[in-house]
């Protein structure tokens, strides 16, 4: 009996040590999914070249509020709010048609966080489905890849897709320009992860939740399950070499790490996440 009493007792201090090696303490973390839109398109075959002709997908939009501790950040910020005035949504390139049946803003007023209690706001990339309501967050602390920054703030912005007016109050915010991955926290529960090539500098983040484990917020690494598992790359992206490298780094993230992939468009996948719930 006191054997294994001891033998637990040391299994603990090995714990504690391990726990110690990989950061120690770490503030509660907890994520919830937003709904942030959706985006119909009638013909999926310029994401995955060569394959899916007249196929169509509803892809999904997510945004993601994350509490550190006291500390929220927000992950994406969707479509913008204003579409969701109108039923019939936009219509947009590709003849996507993109809606919104409620704002970010209701959803984050659903949770008692006002937007100017996010101190940290960070964008996978700065395509229109995803920088869509940044005008919002123009008090908070933006974390963005140096790359992206250029490019959004340059002189062509449109020359990558980016629409700046989206985001014009983010130019003058305070902002942390990154060169590769990031540990938002300092304590290992929340890295943004560099992995460009759909944008120049398009990132996508990792949370190390306590009892979930880890998951990946892909960002558009990948926009479906079926294009990250068969390594297709979207015609318009902005480099097909640097986007195969990033889901080589994901898919091996995932080994390592154990991590889920929460793939932000996949609508099916998608229909199995809980929004608007804190999970942790
Ligand atoms: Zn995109």
């Amino acid at each position: 009996m006191r054997t294994i009493r001891s033998l637990g007792l040391l299994l603990c201090a090995v714990l504690v040590v391990a726990g110690c090696a990989t950061g120690g303490a770490r503030a509660p973390l907890r994520v919830a999914a937003l709904y942030c839109g959706e985006i119909q398109i009638p013909d999926i075959s310029p994401w995955s070249p060569g394959f899916n002709q007249g196929r169509p997908m509803t892809f999904s939009d997510n945004c993601y509020l994350i509490q550190h501790g006291s500390d929220w950040m927000l992950w994406d910020s969707g479509l913008a709010d204003a579409l969701a005035a109108n039923p019939d949504g936009a219509g947009g390139p590709m003849g996507m048609r993109m809606r919104r049946t409620k704002t970010l803003a209701s959803q984050l007023a659903a949770l008692g966080v006002a937007p100017e209690q996010i101190k940290i706001v960070a964008f996978s990339h700065t395509h229109a489905d995803h920088v869509g309501n940044a005008n919002q967050f123009a008090g908070a602390t933006l974390y963005m890849q140096q790359a992206e920054h250029d490019a959004a703030f340059g002189a062509e912005p449109g020359k990558f897709g980016f629409n700046p007016a989206l985001y014009a109050k983010l130019r003058d915010a305070k902002v942390v320009k990154l060169n590769g991955d990031k540990d938002v926290f300092g304590d290992g529960s929340v890295v943004i992860l560099s992995t460009p090539g759909h944008t120049p500098g398009h990132q996508s983040l990792l949370l190390r939740l306590p009892k979930t484990g880890a998951v990946i917020l892909s960002g558009d690494c990948a926009h479906f399950e079926e294009n990250f598992d068969q390594r297709r790359v979207p015609r318009f992206n902005f480099s097909r070499e640097q986007t195969l490298a990033s889901m080589e780094r994901v898919a091996q993230l995932m080994r390592t790490e154990r991590a889920q992939f929460w793939i932000n468009h996949d609508g099916e996948q998608n229909a199995g996440l809980a929004h608007g719930q804190f999970i942790d």
